[in-house]
């Protein structure tokens, strides 16, 4: 098998077993980029050099006998994680040639593992979007066909693992951008509980919605990165000191009597019809299995997208004011304060990042505060109490992830409502709080991968896990490869 088409735990078999060094494995793999990046385009920065060294440590750990699951895998993380001496631009030009001083918990602690960075990954600008076409680092194209999106905003994330540049990849998920892009390109994609994962050093976006997690080849790799992952961090003050179980052995504990909600609301007239039967096939091979099936009711989805786009834009409009061009990033020459401002801004800012600013803005404009930015709050307790209720009779939820497979490069890229029906499934999950996993499930009649959406309680990571494994024994979608 070749470097690149294997998964964490089939390269650490070799690396342990000594076929393959991890400078051999991380070369192989920065010529499998060099080679289809120009029709992918999933990377804003390739690391070579930093790689070649982190692998050469990684093969001294591995001779030492001092090897973790993750030591010499080359992996690759969305352009949002600060990344110490390696530029960082979170898809915006305003980030142009910004070098963070420090790197996020979440990388330090993969790199602590023995993980080597192949790169960052292309992404929305500052993760607002569903189809990486905000970046201004250009488009990232889904391995599975290149006229399509690959999703967003961890596009590059999601396109990396499918067109095999990376073995594993980091994103972050506000409103859906690990379980969708992973979706669209057919891999496993798993947004923690707020809170499981730190977000000290993640660009933020809107944080009291902002979660990393990992995208990955199979549930089992999927289990080895959160379990490396989860965990408290001192340093945010939101991460949750709560004990992080044995993923990987929760894996094997099948489904028999689990009981899964479907969720009425989500399975709407106007689904696609190939993402319907993927989801009709799923229930069967999960009553197959033994599961149960409830149907349930979450009546305030109606509402999340809007109340999503309140806050998320409202916190949005908080975060980037600290993008001023004196402390980051684009500067632009100008004769006063506060045209340097204004013209830093308006150069560095793409047009959805402004119109969100705007927005969020507004929600919180005196005026209008309590209309907008408070009602939505109460919204959300409301979307919240939803999934509490529900979740007292079922363990968990099978819903899709997006309602259609990936559609057409610059298909809804003047029509921002469109877009943010993307996101109607996702959005949901991260306004609760909770966790959810995007599994491959089919393909679509054209050849696109169609994901299923698990949705978990609080701190449910382990079934989501337990569930998502059982599914794809049965079945054979996580196997298939985009050609590319
Ligand atoms: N597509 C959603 C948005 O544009 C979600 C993005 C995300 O999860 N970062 O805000």
């Amino acid at each position: 098998m070749n470097v690149f088409e294997m998964t964490i735990n089939d390269l650490h078999i070799a690396l342990k077993g000594k076929q393959i060094s991890s400078v051999e494995a991380t070369s192989a793999m920065l010529e499998r980029i060099e080679s289809v990046e120009p029709q992918v385009g999933s990377f804003i920065t390739v690391t070579p050099e930093v790689a070649l060294a982190a692998a050469k440590e990684a093969d001294q750990r591995i001779a030492s006998g001092n090897c973790h699951l993750l030591t010499g895998i080359p992996l690759a993380i969305k352009d949002i994680f600060l990344t110490e001496g390696i530029r960082t631009t979170c898809g915006s030009r305003i980030l142009d040639n910004f070098i963070p001083p420090y790197s996020a918990t979440s990388w330090e602690k993969l790199r602590n593992l023995g993980a080597v960075l192949l790169g960052k990954l292309n992404q929305d600008e500052f993760a607002m979007g569903s189809s990486n076409e905000s970046s201004a680092y250009g488009v990232t194209r889904n391995p599975w066909d290149t006229t399509c999106i690959p999703g967003g905003s961890s596009g590059g994330s999601a396109a990396a693992v499918a067109a095999r540049q990376a073995i594993a990849t980091l994103g972050t998920d506000t409103g859906g951008s690990i379980r969708q892009p992973a979706s669209h390109c057919g891999c496993v994609g798993l947004k923690p509980t707020y809170g499981r994962v730190s977000r000290y050093g993640v660009i933020a976006y809107a944080s009291s919605l902002d979660q990393v997690g990992p995208l990955t080849r199979d549930v089992a790799d999927c289990a080895v990165m959160l379990e490396a992952l989860a965990g408290h961090d001192p340093k945010d003050s939101t991460s949750v000191d709560t004990p992080v179980p044995d993923y990987t052995s929760a894996l094997k504990r099948g489904v028999k009597g689990l009981k899964i909600g479907l969720p009425k609301e989500y399975f709407i007239a106007g689904l696609d019809p190939d993402v319907q039967s993927a989801m009709a096939a799923a229930i069967e091979t999960y009553r197959r299995l033994g599961a149960e099936f409830v149907d349930i009711t979450l009546p305030h989805t109606d509402y999340a997208v809007a109340t999503y786009y309140l806050i998320a834009t409202a916190e949005a409009s908080s975060n980037l004011a600290r993008y001023d061009g004196v402390r980051f990033g684009h500067r632009a020459e100008a004769d006063s304060l506060l045209d340097m401002y204004t013209k830093s801004r308006s150069e560095g800012f793409g047009s959805e990042v402004k119109r969100r600013i705007m927005l969020g803005t507004y929600a919180l404009s005196s005026g209008y505060y309590d209309a907008y930015y408070v009602k939505a709050q109460k919204v959300r307790t409301l979307i919240m109490d939803d999934f509490t209720k529900a979740f007292a009779d079922v363990d968990l939820m099978l819903t899709p992830v997006a309602p259609t497979p990936a559609f057409k490069i610059g298909e809804k890229v003047n029509d921002p409502l469109q877009m943010y029906l993307s996101d109607i499934f996702t959005i949901p999950v991260n306004l609760a709080g909770t966790c959810a996993m995007s599994l491959p499930a089919g393909f679509s009649s054209s050849g696109l991968p169609i994901g299923l959406q698990l949705i978990g309680k609080p701190f449910g990571e382990e079934t989501l896990l337990q569930a998502g494994y059982a599914f794809e024994q049965a079945t054979e979608w996580h196997t298939r490869k985009a050609t590319i």
